[in-house]
Order: C-alpha cells, then structure tokens, then sequence
C-alpha cells in the first residue's frame, strides 16, 4: 500500500509542469550564520564604493543595489535615514556571504532581508516590526532580482 501510494505521488509529481514542481518544492536552505561584526562591517565598508544614488529611476524600483562587479552598493538617497541604514545592512551582508562564497542573490533575498531587520534591532534597539511597518506605510515593496 505504501508502495501504491509512493508511485501515485511520483505520478502526480512527474504530471505537474516544472515551473510548478518548483514552485511546490520551493524550498531554500537557511543561510549559514556568518560573523557580522565591526570588524566585518569596517572591513568591508572600507572596500566599497557606497554610493547615495539620486536618480528618481533607481528610487522608484530600488532601494539598494550591490554589484559584484563593480564592488559598489548604492543606496536611495531619498529613502528615511532609518531605511537606508537598513539597506545598507541589506546589502552588506549580499557582501559578507560573498566574501565566504555564497551568493545571496534571488531566492535568498527574503532571508537576507529578515537577517538585516534582526541585525539592525540589535544595534539601534528598535523593534523591526515597528520600523518595517512605517516603511510599508511610506512606500509600497518592491522587489527586483539581485537588488534590495
Ligand atoms: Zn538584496
């Protein structure tokens, strides 16, 4: 019966369409817990390039963006100061992870974010939920791939 019920499942399975079956199983790892001290954050800081990106286009769809390629995070100037340090959080940690060899990009972008509420929580001792909250009152989400 076990048997019967396993061949079923595999059948159903095989039926859906893959875009589906992904969707079913779309199941990401949890990230390794990585170190993110002063240490790191002066270390990395003190290779990037951080830019405060004006242009309306980037705000409109961003918040922030880091490229590997050009070792560049850039912020929405316009964003609220609380939100920007946020960000910036955001897209230092796409750095530490990359710096030990793991890409954050795409589907780990919801643990990345929940990683830089917790982590700003801690250094400015303000509930996350309270902040995101102001946030999504600001401005609706957006998303885009590889981007905050
Ligand atoms: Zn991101």
């Amino acid at each position: 019966m076990k048997k019967l019920l396993l061949a079923l499942l595999a059948a159903a399975l095989l039926a859906v369409p893959a875009s589906s079956q992904i969707f079913i199983f779309h199941e990401v790892p949890p990230l390794p817990e990585v170190s993110f001290t002063a240490a790191d954050i002066i270390r990395l800081m003190s290779s990037v390039n951080l830019k405060q990106q004006e242009s309306p286009a980037f705000c409109e769809s961003l918040h922030g963006l880091t490229s590997y390629h050009t070792n560049t995070i850039e912020i929405c100037a316009h964003d609220a100061a609380f939100f920007k340090q946020e960000v910036l959080i955001h897209e230092l940690l796409h750095l530490r992870y990359g710096e030990v060899g793991i890409n954050t990009g795409g589907p780990y972008e919801d643990q990345i974010e929940e990683k830089a509420w917790a982590i700003y929580q801690q250094l400015f001792g303000v509930p996350a939920a309270q902040q995101q909250q102001a946030q999504s009152q600001e401005t609706p989400q957006q998303t885009a791939p590889e981007a905050k």
